[in-house]
């Protein structure tokens, strides 16, 4: 087993492998301007799918949801079996750095927690190929919330994702990428606490002793753990924003002097 596995292991069976909530995801899906009935989702990085199963359920949108690890999509898949959702959603084992779909497919991209591993402005590029002209972007990402931040936090951020960054220096990348920034709101602190790091915690004991504390299994409860402890000393610096941007009709070349 190398580190990835510890990872993938721990995962599978979380509720949701990132920051989130139900009711954000819908308020995220409220704040979208296009109807909600027959449109094309592409859900990236779905994970084990709890946004997935949001969007199914309050739309009549036809969703595909993606991901690189079968163990979080076998996951989805039963779900989505337990709620008569196949006729409408379908999971597939496909890399978020290759799409492998045609142009202008979908008419909304939905991607919560996972933009940052592509890195955030080639996801914003990447991507914007297969929305529809009038298509929407809708991702969270991690983003300072304010202009100056203590340094054990500026420092332990840098170093765990060089590109954080703040809002507005998110939204001008939205801008710049071909993308209207339509709205973006802050998570509030619940979805960090009580959703992912509270249940996350609660299963690490046994996820130790199912790993016979092996070295690696070790290291990564130590690292969730130092993680938990920042979010709780510098939680008004930092969190997952959601933006919302519709696809803009075309690319200009920055015009020559005029
Ligand atoms: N959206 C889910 C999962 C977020 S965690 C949630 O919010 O709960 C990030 C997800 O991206 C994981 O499920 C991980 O397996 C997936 N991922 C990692 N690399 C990927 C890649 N190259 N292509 C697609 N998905 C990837």
């Amino acid at each position: 087993m190398d580190e990835l596995d510890i990872i993938v292991d721990f995962h599978k069976d979380s509720q949701r492998q990132g920051p989130g909530s139900d009711i954000e995801t819908i308020k995220a899906l409220d704040l979208i301007c296009k109807t909600k009935e027959n449109i094309d989702i592409l859900d990236i990085g779905c994970g084990t799918g709890s946004q997935t199963m949001v969007l199914a359920e309050n739309s009549k949108s036809y969703i595909t949801a993606i991901d690189i690890f079968p163990e979080f999509l076998d996951v989805l898949n039963r779900k989505i079996k337990e709620k008569d959702l196949a006729s409408r959603v379908i999971v597939q084992q496909i890399s978020m750095e290759d799409l492998t779909f045609k142009n202008e497919e979908f008419d909304l991209i939905w991607s919560e927690g996972a933009i940052y591993i592509i890195g955030f402005e080639k996801g914003l590029t990447e991507w914007r190929r297969v929305l529809k002209p009038d298509g929407y972007l809708v991702v969270t990402e991690m983003s300072w919330l304010t202009n100056k931040r203590p340094y054990e936090i500026e420092k332990y951020w840098t170093k765990n994702y060089s590109q954080i960054d703040t809002i507005p220096n998110k939204i001008k990348l939205i801008e710049e990428n071909g993308y209207i920034p339509t709205a973006h709101f802050i998570l509030p602190e619940y979805c960090w606490l009580n959703n992912y790091y509270e249940p996350n915690q609660e299963r690490m004991e046994s996820f130790s002793e199912k790993h016979k504390h092996s070295r690696l299994a070790e290291e990564f409860i130590k690292n969730e753990k130092k993680e938990v402890q920042m979010y709780k000393k510098y939680k008004d610096y930092y969190g997952y924003v959601f933006y919302i941007a519709g696809k803009k009709g075309e690319l200009f070349e920055t015009i020559p002097e005029l």
